[in-house]
């Protein structure tokens, strides 16, 4: 899952830097010029930041070691004087190149990340977005001249097959599946070999495999419980602040867009084997449970406050939430995320 909590910084901190010699010191200089009228009405750059969540653990809570990262001490420094803006979270698709599905159905295409197509240790999804639904329209426009309307597009799979986006993906495959295996620091490192070596033509003979999310949650018992830090307000902050800044809104009176298929998974099975993990995945708190202390547990949606980020649809240990659009285009509003 990725966040993102956009702030302003502190004024001075575009300016805090030095020009080291002439030609910066013009470039400076001009950029004086050019930002001074609005400096300050604007007085500060924008800061947005990103967490991808790949750790199995039941017991990692996603909007407090959100926290942790803010809390740290050259984030901290960065962030040190600045002011939260907005805030929002997104599961993101990292299956990439092994989990691109069939592409092509009668009447539509898959693109972007819907097809797996982001790069995930570049983070970045936009370009191979823009050019699959490229290919897709190409592919589209052609049928349609073709009084083909209603069949499969099989020109956008094989446009895909040629394109560099199956190239871009193809040379990242192993990276997520490698650092899910052998961790932070060691997946890394061989990934970052991989990665190396396919940028450099050599092709590495395998393409390790992913394990659905829900799957591969720990245990209560096989974990220790991590005390986070109580938000301060300053630098870390608690969901429900966060989650007012998404500008997220529901129209009333709506059947609930949270579902389960069995009420009583909650509590008779997540609770005693993982502690109820949605409690700590979703970054809005939407799922509580309440009653606990008086030995009378009881599973809690706030649907409210969902800010879609899709979740809680894919990592429930037994998939048993079920998330479908709301009434009224309701939901977060990011209007400068
Ligand atoms: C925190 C974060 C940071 C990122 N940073 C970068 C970056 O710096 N550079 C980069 O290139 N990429 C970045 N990405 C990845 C990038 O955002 C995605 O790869 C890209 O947006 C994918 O585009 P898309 O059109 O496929 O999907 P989306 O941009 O997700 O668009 C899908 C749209 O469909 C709408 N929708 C969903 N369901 C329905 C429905 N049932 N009915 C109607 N509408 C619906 C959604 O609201 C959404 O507007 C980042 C992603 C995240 C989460
Ligand atoms: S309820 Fe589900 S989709 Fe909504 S914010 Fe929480 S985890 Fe995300």
């Amino acid at each position: 899952m990725a966040q993102r909590r956009l702030g302003e910084m502190k004024p001075d901190f575009e300016f805090g830097w030095r020009p080291a010699g002439l030609g910066f010191l013009a470039a400076f200089l001009l950029l004086l010029v050019l930002l001074l009228p609005q400096a300050e009405a604007n007085a500060s750059a924008r800061l947005g930041e990103f967490l991808d969540r790949v750790k199995a653990s039941d017991i990692d809570s996603a909007a407090d070691s959100f926290g942790e990262v803010e809390g740290n001490p050259p984030a901290a420094k960065l962030l040190k004087g600045g002011k939260r803006v907005s805030y929002g979270a997104r599961a993101i698709s990292d299956g990439g190149f092994q989990s691109i599905p069939k592409l092509v159905f009668p009447g539509g295409a898959l693109i972007g990340d819907t097809a797996g197509f982001l790069n995930v240790p570049r983070i970045k999804g936009t370009h191979t977005a823009m050019k699959s639904g490229m290919m897709a329209a190409e592919a589209a426009v052609d049928a349609i001249l073709s009084q083909r309307e209603l069949d499969e597009l099989t020109a956008y799979p094989a446009a895909f097959e040629q394109s560099w986006v199956k190239k871009e993906l193809s040379v990242v495959r192993n990276v997520v599946p490698l650092v899910k295996k052998f961790g932070d620091f060691m997946g890394s490192g061989l990934a970052g070999i991989t990665m190396w070596l396919e940028h450099l033509g050599i092709k590495v003979p395998f393409t390790m495999h992913h394990h659905p999310d829900n799957e591969t949650l720990w245990r209560k018992d096989l974990v220790a419980k991590i005390d986070y830090p109580k938000p301060d307000g300053v630098l870390t902050f608690d969901r429900l602040s966060s989650v007012f800044l998404s500008n997220t809104n529901h129209e009333e009176n709506q059947p609930v867009h949270l579902t389960l298929k069995d009420p009583s998974i909650p509590v008779d099975y997540d609770l005693p084997m993982f502690d109820e993990p949605a409690q700590r995945y979703c970054p809005a708190g939407v799922y509580e449970i309440v009653g606990q202390e008086e030995g009378n547990p009881r599973f809690v949606i706030n649907a409210q406050n969902c800010v879609h980020c899709k979740t809680c649809d894919i990592k429930d240990p037994t998939q048993n939430i079920t998330w479908v659009v709301p009434e009224g285009g309701g939901g977060p509003n990011y209007p400068n995320m």
